[in-house]
């Protein structure tokens, strides 16, 4: 299976392990982030990790829209904070390495960035659930500092 990493443009000086861009980081109000960002500049391309197919393409955060591909068994995943234009379709079927938007413009002083989120896809369902808390999101969702580790050494040629 040919696996892409999701950013080309990522800046890795901004770790997606260190707060306030790691799974897990707090947030205000008792919410948790139940992502990873990867921080780049407004307008670059995001990719998708594998082939797939879309299962919502919809406004997600601060004007921002997000990407919910199902990746098979590597789960579904959530590309969230890009940029409304040039986004597939709900429906629409992905291949590995199709860009699939752009890095979206947050405002408020953030940084541009790909919010990504991780789910097992055992659960079915909307990811965002709001009466799950902290994370408000779908039961199955992963840790997603993993699934990054794994598709940054494959670019890198450094897997173990
Ligand atoms: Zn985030």
């Amino acid at each position: 299976m040919n696996k892409y990493w999701p950013v080309p443009d990522w800046i890795s000086t901004y770790s997606y392990k260190q707060n306030p861009r790691n799974f897990g980081s707090k947030r205000a109000g008792g919410r948790v982030h139940a992502g990873c960002d990867l921080y780049a500049p407004l307008g670059a391309p995001v990719l998708a990790i594998a082939d797939g197919r879309v299962l919502e393409s919809r406004d997600f955060y601060l004007g921002t829209f997000q990407v919910t591909i199902d990746h098979g068994a590597l789960g579904v995943v959530r590309y969230g904070e890009v940029s409304p234009d040039d986004i597939p379709r709900t429906g629409a079927v992905v291949e590995a390495g199709q860009q699939i938007g752009k890095i979206g413009h947050l405002g408020r002083g953030l940084h541009p960035m790909l919010h990504i989120e991780h789910f097992s896809g055992t659960a079915t369902g909307s990811v965002t659930n709001s009466n799950n808390p902290p994370y408000s999101r779908r039961s199955d969702l992963q840790d997603c500092t993993k699934l990054l580790d794994s598709l940054l050494c494959l670019r890198d040629k450094t897997c173990k």
